[in-house]
C-alpha cells in the first residue's frame, strides 16, 4: 500500500492494466507519489478549486493533486486503457474526480468546471505548447483559469520564463509574460519517469494577472513579435518594414534604436512599439 491514498502502488496500478507506455501518446509517467505530491503543492491551495488536469494516465498527478485536498478534478484523457485506472481513484475519492476520455484539444471543459480553476498538466511537449498558447490568448481577460502548473521539456520552461538578450527570449516568453507570472518552480531528471526520456523536464507556474502588464492590442503585438522574431538576428527596421512605411521614425518615438534586434527588447517596448502600430 502506498501513503498518501492507501490506493496501490503506480508500479502495480500499471501492470494490473496492461498501461505500457504508448510512444506516440507522448507517455513518460510519473511514479513517484511523494514527488506527484511535490508537483500538486506548486499549483498553490487547491481546497477550494476545481482542478482541470490533462493526460492523467496511471493517475500519479491526479492522485497528488487530490491528497493535497484539491475540491474537484477534472482529469481529460486520451488513452482509453487508462480509464479502469482513474475510475479506482475516483472510487477512493467519491464525488472529487470525474474523468473524460478525449483529446483535450478538441474538447472544451468549461461546462464542467466551477471556479475558482486552476490547471496542472504533465503532457507530451506539442501538446502542451499548444494548449500553454491557446489558454494565453482567450477573447476576453482575464481567463477562465487562475494559474497553470504544467510540465515541459526543460528547455521549453526556460524559453517561457526567459528574460531579453537570452538566447531563450522569444515570442513563447513575451506571451507568456504579458499576461501572467511566471516561473519554474521545479525541475526534474530524466529517471523521475518511465520510460526514461531523454532530456530534463521543468514544471512551470503561472499564474494570471487581472489585466495584462503594459496595455496592447493583442493582435498587433502578435503580429509585431512574430515579425521581429521570425527574423531575430535582423536590426528591427530591416525585419518590421512590412509593417508600417515609417517603422524607423517610429521605433524611434518609442526609444528603440532601429538598429537593434528583437532578443534587446523587453515587453514594455515591444507593447509601446504596438500601441504606436495601432495609431
Ligand atoms: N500525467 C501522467 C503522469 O504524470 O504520469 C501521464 C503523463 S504522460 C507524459 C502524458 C499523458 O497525456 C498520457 O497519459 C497520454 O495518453 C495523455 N495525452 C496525450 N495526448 C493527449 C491529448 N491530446 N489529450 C488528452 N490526453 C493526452
Amino acid at each position: 500500500m502506498s501513503a498518501i491514498d492507501g490506493l496501490p502502488p503506480l508500479r502495480e496500478v500499471i501492470a494490473r492494466h496492461d498501461l505500457r507506455a504508448k510512444k506516440q501518446l507522448g507517455q513518460n509517467f510519473l511514479l513517484d507519489l511523494n514527488l506527484t505530491a511535490k508537483i500538486a503543492r506548486q499549483a498553490g491551495d487547491l481546497t477550494q478549486c476545481d482542478v482541470l488536469e490533462i493526460g492523467p494516465g496511471p493517475g500519479g498527478l491526479t492522485r497528488g493533486l487530490l491528497a493535497e485536498g484539491a475540491r474537484h478534478v477534472l482529469a481529460i484523457e486520451k488513452d482509453a486503457r487508462a480509464l479502469p485506472a482513474l475510475q479506482e481513484i475516483a472510487d477512493a475519492y467519491p464525488g472529487r474526480l470525474s474523468i473524460m476520455e478525449g483529446d483535450a484539444l478538441r474538447i472544451d471543459p468549461l461546462a464542467h468546471l466551477t471556479p475558482p480553476i486552476r490547471i496542472a498538466a504533465n503532457l507530451p511537449y506539442n501538446v502542451g505548447t499548444e494548449l500553454l498558447v491557446r489558454w494565453l490568448t482567450p477573447a476576453e481577460w482575464p481567463p477562465f483559469w487562475q494559474s497553470l502548473t504544467l510540465m515541459f521539456q526543460k528547455e521549453v520552461a526556460e524559453r517561457i520564463v526567459a528574460q531579453p538578450g537570452s538566447k531563450a527570449y522569444g515570442r513563447l516568453a513575451l506571451l507568456a509574460q504579458w499576461r501572467a507570472d511566471a516561473r519554474i518552480a521545479m525541475t526534474l531528471p530524466p529517471e523521475a519517469f518511465v520510460p526514461v526520456p531523454k532530456v530534463h523536464s521543468a514544471v512551470v507556474h503561472l499564474t494570471a494577472l487581472p489585466k495584462p502588464r503594459y496595455p496592447a492590442d493583442p493582435a498587433i503585438l502578435s503580429r509585431l513579435t512574430a515579425a521581429a522574431f521570425n527574423q531575430r538576428r535582423k536590426m528591427l527596421r530591416a525585419s518590421l518594414r512590412g509593417l508600417h512605411p515609417q517603422i524607423e521614425t517610429l521605433l524611434e518615438s518609442v526609444g528603440i534604436p532601429p538598429t537593434a534586434r528583437a532578443e534587446e527588447i523587453d515587453l514594455e517596448r515591444f507593447c509601446a512599439l504596438a500601441r504606436a502600430l495601432a495609431v
